[in-house]
């Protein structure tokens, strides 16, 4: 099995989601991507006043999947996997993901500016190259039947080469190429590919 081209981010935040991480992406990196913020609820021991903060529990708010925002908060981490692994993020990703937040909260947590902070925000991202979508999901053919292909009104020859989507519309290849860099959906029938 392939493994198609995911990222993964989890840094700390403040209330507000950064638009620069949105902005950092490489180009067609659009895709697929997730806010969401870790409450880490936390604690100093007043055994040791200056030692590590002890986790005391984790939640997760849900800010935006992709392009809607819903807003779930109080989420389990077995919830966000699942969410995870419903909304399309193959298993190793997940596992990438999951690795990255652990990683983030143990940096959070030895971070001296969050000394004494009972609630850190964390931004999580996971994103998914556009050309993941291409590999995976385009398949050339040979046009059979005249048609225009309806992202640039241009014909399409019979005998010309073609690229078609699994719900089986056709495009010139570079026309859906580009489309798909920024929409991950047919554009004429609006089938979703993530
Ligand atoms: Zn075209
Ligand atoms: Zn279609």
């Amino acid at each position: 099995m392939s493994r198609y081209h995911f990222e993964c981010f989890a840094e700390q935040t403040n209330d507000e989601i950064p638009t620069e991480l949105v902005l950092r992406l490489p180009p067609n990196y659009t895709i697929r991507y997730f806010y969401m913020r870790l409450l880490v609820t936390v604690e100093q021991p007043l055994s040791s006043p200056d030692g590590p903060l002890v986790i005391l529990g984790h939640q997760f708010e849900l800010l935006a999947p992709h392009d809607q925002a819903i807003g779930v908060s109080g989420l389990s981490w077995n919830a966000i996997i699942q969410f995870f692994t419903q909304n399309g993020i193959p298993n190793h990703v997940v596992n990438e993901a999951t690795l990255r937040i652990t990683t983030c909260v143990s940096q959070m947590l030895q971070n001296p500016n969050n000394a004494g902070r009972m609630l850190l925000p964390m931004l999580v991202l996971i994103s998914c190259r556009a050309s993941v979508l291409v590999q995976r999901f385009l398949a050339t053919v040979v046009v059979e039947t005249e048609g225009i292909c309806c992202i640039c009104s241009g014909r399409m020859e019979v005998g010309s080469p073609a690229s078609r989507l699994p719900c089986n519309h056709c495009y010139h290849d570079g026309c859906i190429r580009e489309w798909l860099n920024s929409n991950p959906s047919c554009p004429f029938c609006g089938f979703q590919l993530v």
